[in-house]
């Protein structure tokens, strides 16, 4: 057994127990899911089935990884066990069961696109504003009842959640709900939401159907137990409780998916589900240094909230976090990819060895630039993924059409695309015959004739004889034929083609990609069915995460913090550390979300190995405009012991003016960049917008870090007279400063306003 040498006394002792329910809540780089990974092969080895065998994981990446290397200890048979995300599971075994619970088999899987568009619809139709009833808020609430498993009919008749809607003047929810789950059944679609409302459903009606599942998977494990919301928790429960194998591991200070319902309680409630639960603690971190281990300790040690816990590195200590500072978020891509450049080259590393990490997905534009004109190669996980594009969404909506023609949302998308005079008021017409017959708009598209007269009926007769002879020709082609003839006779390809501007030009690239991908999924030797129908079983899932079909390129990752969980790489770099993004700014206030921002950011830097680079610039643009930004108190809460300070900017021609070392300012005014600002909103990739220095510095700001060796600019630095500007009350005059350090109040005259007494340790002021 030579692979259990390489676990600690902890580790093995929780893979060789594999009877009865176990549980690990340990730190990050303890080793939870190298627990979870020895111990299916271990259970492999000593004779179970792979097939009795289901393991959960967070992503679909951490999965593929896993299966990988078990397969390295038990060989072929590691393809056999059930292992993915809740989702991909459990969409599998609905696939299977659809029809006891009343949906086809061949159930459209709806994406949030998808369900905010239907819940749109519905808003309009029940003529509710849509700035009270907004889609997002709409569909969060939709979501987060069915992930509490409450029906409609439950929502509805429950007083306290009426009361609450009443209260918050959204007294309709509950009827938008039913709509809104209604008009999903009658379209045969799911949206992500309800793949595990449904398997709820399906375990709980269902006696037989849970008693199978129950004796197939005799065994199961989930990574990242932190994580799952109650929907989630009462699947795992009610399909271990015949044989009570479970293990679960988790970390309560990386629960990072409060706002989709996961919930901490999941934990506790495991001890009172199981009350000859074994617990194993996992205390080594193998994975970082001593420096980075104990920066994240400091880190979190700030929240009030979590459960005790020891972590420490017997690697060396390594170096100290860096901190580095930038003007504008163009200047900190370049810096980034200067300093790759520099580590790589240094260090002998592989571009793979990177990775940078930032709290929102807009902020990989800036990364992305500096990182292409240093030509250093890049591969986006998650975010605006390959398959959130237009073009893709379109092509894929005449796919779905092709196998399920009641999916109402694939129709609407393409029915007038590329156009063919089946404008909205045709397609309302649809609706509105639809709803008197009680058909499906399928159904009417499919008999015109009967239900609409004239012109309309000849469109749409012949909108249903190509999708019905997309259907013909699906059953006899391979994916890639198939998916080649729908995209040539439905038009995308030449209306793409014709477009010759660089968007359409593209657009078009996107699609070949797209067939690209399917040509090797029917090239496949590894699976027997390779019609379009089974490519298409999970698109629906898929995001970047999964779409790393070049993955022996060599690249530096990019990804939100979210999808960087249990992920690991030698050189971290967390970028936009500013206060109002990270912490983000809807987190400031209150507790909870800001505890919750700070697991985010302890998860952030957990994932380094060797070495961590802190960043944030002094300004960015944010919804079109350019801001001032000060860097992240969470900066200042990492203990200053394992902290290096690099507030020099890169070298930059475009940045004019000296660095002074001694006061650690600059000290000469920029060039002046604000003639061509970048227009509003951008968000695309042209390299022509200038980088622009902030119109004021900080002095405060750089006060905040503290740091060894580096003294920062102090408030005395402030002067009588002086110019400034205030966050809130905007341009002032000093008129008096009072008291010592730190505690220098000063008394500042404010256009408009009069003279303000303020603190300036807290108050910010930007000398102007
Ligand atoms: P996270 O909380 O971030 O998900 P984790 O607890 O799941 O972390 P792993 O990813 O399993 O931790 O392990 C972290 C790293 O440490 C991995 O590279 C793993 O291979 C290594 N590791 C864990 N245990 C040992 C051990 N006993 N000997 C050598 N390396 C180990
Ligand atoms: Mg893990």
């Amino acid at each position: 057994m030579d692979y259990l040498e390489g676990l600690n006394p902890q580790q093995r002792a929780a893979v060789e127990n594999t009877k009865g329910p176990v549980m690990i809540v340990a730190g990050a780089g303890s080793g939870k899911t190298r627990v979870i990974t020895f111990r299916v092969a271990h259970l492999i080895q000593t004779g179970t089935d792979p097939f009795n065998i289901l393991v959960l994981t967070f992503t679909n990446k951490a999965s593929k990884d896993m299966r990988e290397r078990i397969s390295k200890v038990v060989g072929a048979e590691a393809k056999n066990i059930w292992m993915g995300t809740f989702h991909s599971v459990f969409a599998k075994i609905l696939r299977v069961e659809a029809e006891k619970i009343g949906y086809p088999s061949n159930f459209t899987i709806y994406d949030t696109d998808d369900t905010k568009s239907v819940i749109r619809a519905i808003l309009k139709e029940m003529q509710l504003d849509d700035k009270l009833y907004a889609p997002n808020f709409v569909y969060g609430r939709i979501s987060s009842a069915k992930n509490n498993l409450i029906s409609w009919g439950e929502y509805q008749a429950n007083d306290q959640i009426q009361a609450e809607d009443i209260q918050n003047k959204r007294p309709l929810l509950g009827q938008i709900y039913e709509t809104y789950a209604k008009r999903c059944f009658r379209a045969g679609a799911m949206d992500f939401d309800d793949l595990l409302f449904k398997t709820n459903i399906l375990l709980k009606e269902h006696p037989d159907v849970l008693n199978k599942y129950q004796q197939k998977f005799r065994y199961l494990m989930v990574d990242e137990y932190q994580d799952t919301n109650f929907s989630q928790y009462t699947i795992v429960k009610k399909l271990a409780a015949a044989y009570q194998n479970i293990c679960v591991v988790g970390d309560d200070a990386q629960s990072i998916y409060a706002f989709r319902g996961a919930n901490i309680q999941n934990i506790l409630n495991f001890e009172r589900d199981y009350p000859d639960l074994k617990v194993y603690k996992l205390e080594q971190n193998y994975r970082s240094t001593q420096n980075i281990v104990d920066a994240a300790s400091s880190i979190i040690a700030n929240n009030k909230n979590q459960l005790e816990k020891n972590v420490f590195s017997d690697n060396e200590p390594g170096e100290r976090v860096k901190v580095s500072r930038a003007f504008t978020d163009n200047e900190e891509g370049k810096l980034v990819a200067e300093a790759i450049i520099q580590e790589r080259t240094s260090k002998g590393l592989h571009h793979s060895d990177f990775a940078i990490l930032y709290r929102t997905n807009a902020q990989s534009r800036a990364m992305e630039e500096g990182l292409r004109k240093l030509n250093i190669p890049y591969k986006i996980f998650g975010g605006q993924s390959f398959y959130q594009r237009k073009e893709i969404k379109d092509l894929i909506a005449y796919f779905r059409l092709t196998f399920n023609p009641k999916d109402e949302e694939a129709i609407k998308r393409v029915i007038n695309y590329p156009k063919r005079g089946i404008g909205d008021t045709s397609v309302d017409k649809i609706i509105v015959a639809a709803d008197q017959h009680g058909k499906t708009m399928w159904e009417v598209i499919a008999n015109a004739h009967m239900y609409v007269d004239g012109r309309l009926a000849n469109q749409l007769n012949d909108f249903a004889t190509m999708v019905q002879s997309f259907q013909a020709e699906a059953k006899k082609l391979d994916a890639y034929d198939a998916a080649l003839f729908i995209a040539q006779h439905a038009g995308i390809l030449k209306e793409l083609y014709t477009d010759d501007s660089v968007e359409g030009r593209s657009r078009y690239e996107n699609i070949q990609e797209l067939l690209n991908g399917i040509k090797e999924f029917a090239e496949r030797e590894d699976i027997e069915e390779k019609g379009l129908e089974i490519f298409m079983q999970d698109v629906a899932l898929l995001t970047n995460d999964d779409k790393d079909g070049d993955k022996n390129k060599d690249s530096v990752s990019l990804m939100t913090i979210h999808s960087s969980k249990g992920l690991e790489f030698k050189n971290v770099f967390i970028v936009g550390l500013e206060e109002n993004l990270f912490p983000s700014q809807m987190s400031l206030t209150n507790r909870t979300d800001l505890e919750e921002e700070r697991r985010l950011f302890y998860v952030a830097i957990t994932r380094a190995e060797v070495k961590l680079t802190l960043t944030y610039a002094t300004s960015r643009y944010r919804w079109g405009t350019l801001t001032n930004c000060e860097p992240s108190r969470f900066i200042n809460e990492i203990n200053p012991k394992f902290l290096e300070l690099d507030v020099k900017p890169s070298r930059s021609n475009s940045i004019e003016g000296s660095f002074d070392d001694e006061r650690k300012t600059w000290t000469s005014q920029p060039r002046d960049f604000f003639s061509k600002p970048k227009p509003a909103g951008a968000g695309n990739t042209t390299t022509s917008t200038p980088p622009v220095r902030p119109k004021t510095t900080s002095l405060l700001a750089k006060a905040h870090v503290p740091t060894p060796g580096f003294t920062p600019s102090q408030p005395h630095e402030f002067q009588n007279g002086m110019e400034v500007e205030h966050e809130k009350f905007g341009f002032g005059k000093i008129i008096s400063l009072e008291g010592s350090l730190p505690d220098v109040k000063a008394t500042v005259f404010f256009q408009g306003l009069g003279n303000k007494q303020l603190l300036l340790k807290f108050a910010k002021l930007m000398i102007v």
